[in-house]
């Protein structure tokens, strides 16, 4: 089916990384990047949904942003939050660079004094809901003049404020591709993979309040509820709710056990030598294992029986219109060898060695990307590089020492391939084709 194609495209433009266990090693081929969680998983300041009746929950946050938008400046105390706001524009988050001679990004933070500050005169007229709740650091208090803060974190789209890219550039801000941001990521800095955690989740609920204008059911409005969590249809007789959405999309890796080799297949629209998983979205009334069985069948016309699942990961850099795409991932172990290639779907999709598929796996290119990644970013904070447009002007993934190679560590498709080359099960430990096995 179509979505495959974008699916798949997706993540061959992107790297996956997740949290490094074992930290960067000198290059050998056969390298390995364990994660601890998955690229855009393990968001920070949204591992617990706080209690209603915290100060920095949702329902009373957004009390005490009505408050400050009114124009008071001292809110109630005891324990009131300070805010600090994320402005994204055109799905890129605003984003800043420090570093001499590694270049690291961050997200660019602003305190609602500042936030207003640079709104001033601009073409976006603050409103409280525009401001998207995002989640809260309670545990790491803020220090300031001796007393202890929480932070409650904010979204908003500032797409119509043309005036504000300047502004916000004679701070060295500027608003970046996530998908650059992601490539840019160094995998075994922990701040910077939650970094990139919160800017996906921030994304993926921008663009679906920007797709879900309009009520389903009667065609009116809808509007932002519980800070813009969900969204809610202004007629009486209706109020329906509605909730962020989330698309998923199964991604295998099919496995020919007996002659120990693997299918990977190749897109047009891939880069030269890239190959990688096959993927495709789920059809309603159809559990993970038949969407992988009937993917495979389709794309590849290779049978298959036992599906182990391996990891997922929320994958919320592809189009608008799919805010957020859940990757599932899976070993697939094939029940029949023949390939047919569904020339319409993919390019070309072959069997491949487990010594070829190792020789792929080429950790030195990854970590080339990512520092040319970074280095971009801190250009285009500086005022140096123009181009908005960077992900797709240079190549993330170029692939130059090897014959063949696969989607980098920010990826699940890298994850799935990487643990069965090197035999690795999802928790990290060796243990040859262990996991949670589904047999139908
Ligand atoms: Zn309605």
């Amino acid at each position: 089916m179509s979505p495959l194609i974008s699916s798949i495209h997706y993540i061959s433009k992107s790297i996956f990384s997740t949290k490094s266990i074992i930290s960067r090693k000198p290059y050998f081929s056969t390298m390995s990047i364990n994660l601890k969680s998955p690229v855009f998983a393990g968001n920070p300041i949204r591992s617990k949904t706080p209690k209603s009746t915290d100060p920095f929950s949702p329902t009373l946050a957004f009390q005490t942003l009505k408050l400050l938008l009114s124009g008071q400046t001292h809110v109630p105390e005891p324990s009131s939050p300070k805010f600090k706001v994320l402005p994204f524009r055109k799905g890129r988050p605003l984003a800043g660079s420090t570093g001499d001679l590694v270049k690291k990004w961050h997200l660019g933070w602003l305190s609602f004094g500042d936030f207003k500050d640079v709104l001033e005169g601009s073409e976006v007229k603050l409103s409280d809901d525009l401001l998207v709740y995002l989640g809260c650091n309670n545990k790491e208090k803020e220090q300031e003049e001796g007393e202890e803060f929480s932070i409650v974190y904010w979204a908003i789209d500032v797409t119509e404020g043309v005036s504000l890219v300047e502004k916000l550039g004679s701070k060295q801000l500027c608003f970046v591709e996530l998908r650059t941001l992601m490539v840019a990521t160094d995998w075994a800095d922990d701040g910077a993979m939650g970094e990139l955690a919160i800017a996906g989740h921030a994304r993926a609920l921008l663009e679906w309040h920007n797709t879900s204008r309009f009520c389903g059911s009667c065609g009116e409005m809808l509007i932002p509820a519980e800070a813009g969590t969900r969204k809610q249809c202004i007629k009486d007789s209706c109020k329906k709710r509605l909730y962020p959405r989330v698309d998923p999309v199964v991604i295998m890796l099919v496995i020919d056990k007996d002659n120990d080799r693997a299918l990977l297949g190749k897109q047009s629209r891939f880069v030269p030598r890239m190959w990688s998983c096959l993927a495709g979205f789920l059809e309603p009334g159809e559990s993970l294992e038949e969407a992988v069985r009937r993917e495979t069948w389709e794309e590849a016309g290779i049978k298959v029986g036992e599906v182990v699942y391996h990891s997922s990961q929320p994958w919320p850099v592809g189009p608008s219109s799919m805010p957020c795409q859940l990757m599932i991932g899976f070993f697939a172990y094939a029940t029949s060898l023949e390939i047919n290639v569904d020339k319409s779907e993919l390019e070309d999709a072959k069997w491949h060695s487990r010594e070829d598929v190792k020789k792929a796996l080429t950790f030195v290119e990854y970590e080339k990307a990512q520092k040319t990644s970074a280095y971009k970013v801190d250009q285009m904070c500086k005022g140096v590089e123009k181009s908005q447009n960077l992900a797709s002007d240079f190549n993330v993934e170029s692939g130059e020492l090897a014959e063949m190679f696969v989607p980098g560590p920010y990826a699940i498709a890298h994850h799935l391939i990487s643990s069965w080359v090197h035999q690795v099960s999802s928790n990290g430990i060796q243990t040859p084709n262990k996991g949670v096995h589904s047999r139908l």
